[in-house]
């Protein structure tokens, strides 16, 4: 077991304001053993004693969040909601179709706002995360949109992407672990995405997703849910023009930059937020333990 000054918290913002921290960190002493760890050496991050031991509010939300339980996926979105995590009603009204539940592993806690692991060396990210790229993509997840979620994972933000752009929209979710291709396929067949599966809007591919997936490109909207030591190309290249792409950048610091692509064609790019995501990276290295 670590101590807490080495957890990390892979899917997670770590630079925010005060409120949105303790979201953040309210379950970081369990779950960890599985995920590869990597040293907090930084004294500008937050110092996790302190808030452990000397923060009542922090007390009062680990009891809220874990003890008494939100065991409830609505009532997961309206404390998102209360703690202005989410803003947009669309993004509320989504993340309340698509039941959390049904996308992480069993006897893990699904409305905890903790990225929690799925096996291979990764995790689901958490649900402020999710939370925070639905809005920064809702005006390209309009419906009938293209939309590309590289590194999907469980599959839970890539049906939320299909409910989003809706039956006329296209979806593709590109992973490279197949396994977890298959199992997120199970998770969507339960959830209220399963329909636009069915129907063919929606479709789950395993591959290297640093390549995109040129069949269905252009994209109005590309996620990527692992951190990138540098932007891919090819996904600059199948954005759409008035397209936008999130995705996390940076090794051991990363930004979450959000990268329009205007109607002329050229980039423009910002930083939305300090983060930490598991790396985009070869299948190999991750099995490996990166
Ligand atoms: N967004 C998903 C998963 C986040 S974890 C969710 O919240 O459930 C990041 C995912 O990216 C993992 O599933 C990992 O296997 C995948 N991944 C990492 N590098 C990749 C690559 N080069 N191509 C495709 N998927 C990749």
């Amino acid at each position: 077991m670590m101590n807490l000054s080495t957890v990390i918290a892979y899917g997670c913002r770590y630079r925010t304001p005060p409120i949105k921290q303790l979201l953040n960190y309210t379950t970081f002493l369990n779950h960890h053993h599985h995920l590869h760890l990597l040293p907090f050496n930084n004294p500008k991050l937050p110092n996790f004693n302190l808030l452990h031991t000397g923060n009542c509010l922090f007390f009062g939300m680990e009891r809220f969040w874990s003890r008494s339980g939100i065991s409830k996926n609505k009532q997961m979105v309206e404390h998102l909601q209360r703690y202005g995590v989410i803003s947009s009603m669309k993004v509320a009204e989504v993340l309340e179709t698509i039941d959390r539940a049904l996308f992480v592993p069993d006897g893990t806690s699904a409305y905890v706002d903790s990225p929690m692991p799925i096996g291979y060396n990764v995790t689901i990210s958490a649900p402020h995360m999710h939370a925070t790229c639905l809005q920064l993509l809702e005006e390209n997840l309009q419906p009938g949109m293209h939309a590309l979620d590289v590194g999907s994972g469980t599959g839970y933000l890539t049906a939320c992407f299909a409910i989003m752009v809706g039956p006329q929209g296209r979806v593709v979710g590109v992973e490279h672990i197949p396994e977890l291709v298959a199992s997120s396929i199970k998770n969507i067949e339960k959830s209220a995405a399963a329909p636009l599966l069915k129907e063919g809007s929606l479709s789950l591919h395993a591959g290297d997703g640093r390549q995109g997936w040129p069949e269905c490109a252009p994209y109005d909207a590309i996620h990527v849910g692992a951190a990138a030591p540098e932007i891919p190309q090819p996904l600059i290249d199948q954005l759409k023009p008035g397209g936008r792409m999130v995705i996390p950048v940076g090794n051991t610091f990363q930004d979450l930059q959000v990268v329009d692509k205007n109607l002329d064609g050229s980039i423009s790019i910002r930083s939305e937020t300090s983060v930490r995501y598991v790396p985009l990276t070869s299948r190999d290295a991750q099995l490996r333990g990166y």
